[in-house]
C-alpha cells in the first residue's frame, strides 16, 4: 500500500496545479518543493511566482511608469522625478509573497500536504527526500521546471555575470549592461533595466529578430524598442566575458569580425534547460532524452506505468500556463477522465512595450506547412482607443484559410492564427484564441458586436478584412 495516492515533484504552475486538480478529484495527495526565499522559508509557486513571470511583470509595470513620466506629456508639467531602486523591489517581493502565500493556501485548503524538500524519483512509486526520508505513491507527477542555461564563454559568477533570477533583484541600476540573447526574457529584462537607467545592448547570435515570427510584425516591434533604448545587435555570437576589476569585456563576433566592449553588468539569457540533473536516480527506471528532458506522450505520460512529467521539464513551449493546463490534464487522466492539451493553441506573449503576442499558426509557418492561407491586419493607428491612449504603433494580424464546406456545409475562413504587436496584444490574443478553440471562422467574429471605443474592436476589423469587407480601412471590399 502506498503511503499517498499522487505524489507531485515541483510546486511550480504546473506542479501546484496538477496538485490541487489531484486532491479535487479526491485522491490523497502530497506536493514536494525544494524552494526557499531569501528567509530561508518555503515559497510555493516554482519559478514563474518565485523568480520567473511575477517578478518580471512587476519590474515591468513599474519600470514603464517611470519610463512614461520621464517622457512626459504635451498637457502636463511634471517635475523631475527619480525612481528609488529599494522601494520598487520592495514592491516586487510583496507582490510575489502574497501570491506564493495563496498558494500556500490554495494546497492546504485543498487538502494536499505540502513537503519542503528536494526529492528524487528511486523508482517507479518511490520518492528519497534529500532530508533522509522516503515516501510511496501509486502515481508520480514530475514538474521540476527549468534553470537558466549557462554558457562557456560567459560562466555565471553571480554579481558581473547574472541569470535571470541575479538581473531580478538588483539593487543598484548598472551604467552599462549587456544581455546575451534576444529572446523572450533577454527583452523583458532589457526594458526593465534600460528604462531604469540602464545604457543596454542586446547581443544576439542569429541573423534575424524574434526569428518565429512573421517578418512584419518582427519589423514592427524590433524598432519602439530600439527607440526606447535598447541597442539590438543581431549576428553577435558572444565568445567571451571576461571580469576585469569592476568590470566585465564582452568579446563577440559578428559578420565582418569581432568587438569587445566594457560592461558594468551582463545578463545571460540564452534559454532555460530543463532541471533534471538529480531527478532521476540511477536505476530508477527512466532516463533523460538528449535535451535533458523527460520523454513523454502526448498526455505527459513517460515510459513508466503512473509516472507522469509536465511543465519545462518535457517537450514544448517553456510558458506557465502551458505547465498548469498539463497539470490539470494529467490529474484528471489519472482519474479516469480522457482530457488533452490543444498544444496547437497555446499563447505566447513578450511583455515588452510594445507588447508582443502570437497563437496559432503565423503566416510564415503556414506558406512553408504549402497551407493556402490568406493574412488580413488592422493597425491601431486607426483605432479610436488606442490614438485616445496614446498607443498607436502596431497592428493585429490574422491568417486564415478558406473552407468550402464544413462538417455542416459552411463556406468560410478559418481561422489559424493570430499575431499582434501593440497594446494589449496578450488580451486580443487570448480573444483569438478562445474563437480558434471553439472553431471559430472570421464571419463569426466579424458578427460579433465588439464595444466601442476598445482595443479590441482591431481584432474585429482584422476579422472583417479577413472576410473581405473591411470597414474602418479602404481596401477594395473582395464581395
Ligand atoms: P517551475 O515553475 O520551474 O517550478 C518547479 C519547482 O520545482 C521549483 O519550485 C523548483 O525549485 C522545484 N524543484 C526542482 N527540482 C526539485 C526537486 N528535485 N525536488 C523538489 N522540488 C524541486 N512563462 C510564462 O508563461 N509567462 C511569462 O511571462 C514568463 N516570464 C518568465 C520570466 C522569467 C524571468 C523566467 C525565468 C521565466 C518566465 N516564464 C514565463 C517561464 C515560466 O516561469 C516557466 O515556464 C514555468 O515556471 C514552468 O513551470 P513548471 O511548473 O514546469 O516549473
Ligand atoms: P530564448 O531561448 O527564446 O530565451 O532566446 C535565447 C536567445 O539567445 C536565442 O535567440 C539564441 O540565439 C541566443 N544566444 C544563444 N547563445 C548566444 C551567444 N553565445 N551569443 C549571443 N546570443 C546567443
Amino acid at each position: 500500500m502506498s503511503d499517498w495516492q499522487v505524489a507531485v515533484i515541483g510546486a511550480g504552475p504546473g506542479g501546484y496545479a496538477a496538485a490541487i486538480r489531484c486532491a479535487q478529484l479526491g485522491m490523497k495527495t502530497v506536493c514536494i518543493d525544494q524552494f526557499t526565499d531569501a528567509n530561508d522559508q518555503p515559497s510555493l509557486g516554482g519559478t514563474c511566482l518565485n523568480v520567473g513571470c511575477i517578478p518580471s511583470k512587476a519590474l515591468l509595470e513599474d519600470s514603464h511608469f517611470y519610463h512614461k513620466i520621464k517622457q512626459g506629456h504635451s498637457a502636463f508639467d511634471i517635475p523631475s522625478v527619480s525612481v528609488d531602486l529599494g522601494r520598487l523591489q520592495e514592491r516586487k517581493q510583496a507582490v510575489v509573497s502574497r501570491l506564493c502565500k495563496g498558494i500556500s493556501q490554495l494546497l492546504q485548503g485543498n487538502g494536499v500536504h505540502a513537503i519542503t524538500a528536494r526529492a528524487q524519483l528511486t523508482r517507479a512509486g518511490e520518492i528519497l527526500l534529500d532530508n533522509g526520508q522516503s515516501l510511496s505513491a501509486k502515481h508520480i507527477i514530475l514538474a521540476t521546471g527549468s534553470i537558466p542555461i549557462e554558457i562557456p564563454p560567459a560562466p555565471f559568477d553571480h554579481t558581473r555575470i547574472l541569470d535571470s533570477t541575479d538581473a531580478l533583484s538588483l539593487t543598484a541600476v548598472p551604467p552599462r549592461l549587456a544581455i546575451i540573447g534576444a529572446g523572450a526574457i533577454g527583452l523583458e529584462l532589457g526594458s526593465i533595466w534600460g528604462r531604469l537607467g540602464s545604457e543596454v545592448t542586446i547581443l544576439e547570435a542569429l541573423p534575424d529578430f524574434l526569428p518565429t515570427l512573421d517578418r512584419d510584425i518582427a519589423r514592427i516591434a524590433q524598432r519602439p524598442l530600439q527607440q526606447e533604448g535598447l541597442n539590438i545587435q543581431l549576428g553577435c555570437r558572444v565568445q567571451a566575458a571576461t571580469v576585469k576589476k569592476d568590470q566585465v569585456e564582452v568579446c563577440w563576433e559578428h559578420e565582418t569580425g569581432t568587438e569587445k566592449q566594457l560592461f558594468d553588468k551582463v545578463i545571460v539569457a540564452v534559454g532555460r534547460r530543463a532541471a533534471t540533473d538529480t531527478l532521476l536516480a540511477p536505476d530508477c527506471g527512466l532516463e533523460l532524452d538528449n535535451k535533458g528532458q523527460i520523454p513523454v506522450d502526448d498526455y505527459c505520460h513517460t515510459e513508466l506505468d503512473n509516472i507522469w512529467a509536465i511543465g519545462d521539464i518535457v517537450r514544448g513551449p517553456m510558458l506557465a500556463h502551458k505547465a498548469t493546463e498539463e497539470g490539470v490534464m494529467v490529474a484528471e487522466r489519472i482519474a479516469g477522465e480522457q482530457t488533452a492539451v490543444n498544444y496547437d493553441l497555446i499563447p505566447s506573449v513578450i511583455y515588452t512595450h510594445p507588447e508582443i503576442a502570437t497563437v496559432g499558426k503565423s503566416e510564415t509557418q503556414c506558406k512553408s506547412e504549402s497551407i493556402d492561407c490568406h493574412s488580413s491586419s488592422f493597425s491601431f493607428a486607426a483605432n479610436g482607443r488606442a490614438l485616445a491612449a496614446d498607443e498607436s504603433i502596431g497592428k493585429v494580424k490574422l491568417v486564415g484559410e478558406k473552407i468550402q464546406s464544413g462538417t455542416a456545409g459552411i463556406e468560410g475562413t478559418r481561422i489559424l492564427g493570430c499575431q499582434v504587436v501593440g497594446p494589449s496584444a496578450a488580451e486580443i490574443v487570448q480573444q483569438a484564441a478562445i474563437a480558434m478553440e471553439f472553431g471559430a471562422l472570421a464571419e463569426d467574429l466579424a458578427l460579433t458586436t465588439f464595444s466601442h471605443p476598445t482595443i479590441s474592436e482591431c481584432l474585429h476589423e482584422a476579422a472583417l478584412d479577413l472576410c473581405g469587407h473591411p470597414l474602418h480601412q479602404l481596401k477594395k471590399p473582395k464581395r
